[in-house]
């Protein structure tokens, strides 16, 4: 995870860092750091915490030095505090490095640098970097951080300084994304793990591959490969926009994009569906259309939000195009094994474009010659420029950590493209256009809401009391009650067990009491009866119940203690209003609770390491 970024060039580096930091703080914000040269020696700046901290202890005035390196940790080994905050420097002072990823033989390397007496001060892997690229160190740094690269294994990115090159930098990656932009006259160059974050500059863009190191001087770039040849690279012109965050008017980025939705659901929509002739397109959607109507698997394979939009994709896409479909774990799948044929299509999903378990995933997966098509959020991430195709979401930036507006745009391309397979077959354009004049009027059903977000807030205020919740529903309200759970988990640190509601009679039953509320998800008229009674055995057994149910639904009212009533839809697309209604609840519980909204402890919004 953790943002990286650094600075070469005429500005002031520091602030260039701290501007751009800012920008990747969503990556981790466990503490940050930034290390620059002065006067020959190197200087540290570290603050456990948010970025905020650290801005507090650097006077920026005092520092106009043109070469700095910054991150903001997601610790993976050690505490989060300000010892192991990066950047880590090797026990003399000489070299800095900021590095995302896990290196996993830094025990042995550790030890080995111990037993020969060298002193650590932190327990992170990364530190070890730092330590070995001084002992390899020889008057060139390039030199060091390439031999480093060769004794260290696992993932990482890392961006390197030493006290006696006051004007270089050297980048490498292996597998994690590392992008270097530049102006064409090379007077600038910025660093960093996520292009977005150069937001507002026309720069020239290379991505780094794997076991690539770039040295950055002032006028020159040269990347290099693990046997020092010089490897060409194309670079990309990106006109990054600049990248506003506003909260415009709301408490929190989380409840902005919660009511972003109406409007961000359209943007999905809006130029793929071609109601009147019962048809969607994709731009720049290059399968043939020999392999689309030949796909009879599909494998979906994503992580946390996203996999429970797989979970969906899985329902669309056999329902409606009759094509087998399995909805896998990314952190599992690879370590299964895959049936793929060359009528086989792999889908990942990812709001970052940047998952590194649903990168791993995919890479074994076209190891075994499949085809590959991502549905990501943020465009020129890592995924999107992997896999053979790639839908956009054209959500915008999502800022809050915990996922809204993406999974709802998810749900909203899955079903086009569901739409679009299915048209390749049987599905006959009068029920195609039944379909799509449904999912346009998704977006009227979500601002009604919206519009009862004070009910929802009143229904938080009576359960918010408790600590512990079962979350059911069944067909598609289980995956839907799935992501609801985990909405509650995040933000608001409740223990929230999502189950398929048939299930429960077959152990959970075991642990209802009236101090363990059952949040119920009810808008699936196949399952509707069936839901009832299953309600009805937690009931008899004392647990309080609210209900997310279509309006004018028989009987809930009767066993539910509480009734959230919503817009009436088809069975497939019920999960809108119900998952809407949900992020409404969890957002008014959490605030309640206190927490960290946005920014919930523990975790990050792109989670790159596996
Ligand atoms: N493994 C490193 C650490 O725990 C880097 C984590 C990151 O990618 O933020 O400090």
């Amino acid at each position: 995870m953790c943002g990286i970024f650094g600075y070469l060039g005429n500005k002031n580096s520091i602030k260039a860092c701290l501007n751009g930091l800012k920008l990747l703080e969503y990556r981790g914000y466990d503490s940050a750091g930034i290390a620059t040269i002065k006067n020959g020696s190197l200087i540290n700046f570290k603050a456990s915490g948010k970025l905020i901290s650290l801005e507090k202890k650097i006077n920026i005035k005092n520092l106009n030095l043109d070469l700095a390196i910054g991150h903001t940790r997601w610790a993976t080994h050690g505490a989060a505090n300000e010892k192991n905050a990066h950047p880590h420097l090797d026990e003399m002072k000489n070299v800095a490095i900021v590095h995302n990823g896990i290196i996993e033989n830094y025990d042995i390397l550790k030890k080995d640098l111990q037993s020969k007496g060298v002193k650590f001060r932190s327990e992170t892997d990364s530190e070890v970097i730092a330590q070995l690229i001084f002992k390899n160190y020889k008057k060139n740094l390039l030199d060091a951080t390439l031999k480093t690269l060769k004794e260290v294994k696992g993932s990482l990115a890392i961006v390197v300084i030493h006290k006696n090159h006051p004007h270089e930098i050297v980048a490498a990656t292996r597998e994690s994304p590392l992008a270097i932009g530049f102006d064409d006259k090379k007077n600038e160059f910025i660093i960093s793990s996520d292009p977005n974050a150069f937001s507002g500059r026309n720069l020239n863009v290379i991505f780094l591959k794997n076991n690539e190191i770039a040295h950055i001087k002032k006028n020159d770039l040269i990347v290099i490969n693990l046997r020092k040849q010089k490897v060409h690279k194309k670079f990309e012109k990106l006109n990054s926009k600049n990248l506003i965050f506003s909260k415009k008017g709301f408490e929190h980025f989380l409840l902005k994009e919660i009511f972003d939705q109406p409007l961000t659901i359209q943007k999905a929509y809006l130029g793929r569906a071609i109601e009147d002739k019962g048809q969607v397109e994709f731009e720049h959607l290059n399968f043939t259309k020999k392999f689309l109507s030949k796909i009879d698997n599909i494998i979906v394979t994503a992580c946390g939000t996203s996999y429970h939009a797989s979970l969906i994709a899985k329902a669309y896409f056999e329902d409606q195009a009759n094509i087998r479909t399995s909805a896998e774990i990314a952190s599992e799948m690879r370590f299964k094994n895959l049936l793929i044929t060359k009528n086989t299509l792999v889908i990942a999903i990812s709001q970052s474009g940047e998952t590194a378990d649903t990168m791993a995933a995919l890479k074994a997966a076209k190891a075994k010659g499949a085809k590959t098509l991502s549905i990501v959020n943020v465009q020129n991430s890592t995924i999107s420029r992997f896999t053979d195709e790639s839908i956009f979401l054209k959500a915008g930036p999502e800022r809050s950590v915990c996922s809204t507006k993406a999974f709802s745009s998810q749900i909203t391309v899955l079903y086009l493209f569901a739409i679009y397979l299915a048209r390749l077959r049987d599905m006959k354009k009068r029920e195609a256009i039944l379909f799509l004049k449904e999912l346009k009027k998704i977006p009227l059903k979500i601002r009604k809401v919206l519009k009862i977000s004070s009910l929802i807030n009143e229904q938080a205020k009576k359960y918010a009391k408790f600590d512990s919740f079962f979350f059911l529903g069944r067909n598609l309200m289980y995956p839907t009650a799935m992501e609801a759970a985990l909405k509650l988990k995040e933000i608001s640190y409740l223990n929230a067990n999502a189950y398929p509601a048939g299930e429960m009679k077959h152990g959970p039953l075991a642990l209802i009491s009236n101090k363990l509320p059952v949040i119920a998800f009810c808008s699936n008229e196949k399952t509707y009866d069936k839901m009832l009674s299953s309600l009805m055995e937690a009931k008899a057994r004392g647990a309080p119940i609210l209900a997310f149910a279509t309006k004018n639904s028989y009987g809930i009212e009767d066993i539910a203690d509480d009734v959230i009533w919503l817009e009436k839809t088809t069975d497939e697309l019920a999960i809108f209003p119900s998952s809407v209604a949900a992020q409404l609840f969890a957002y008014y519980v959490a605030k309640i609770r206190k927490t960290d909204i946005d920014q919930p402890r523990n975790l990050a919004k792109s989670v790159t390491v596996e």
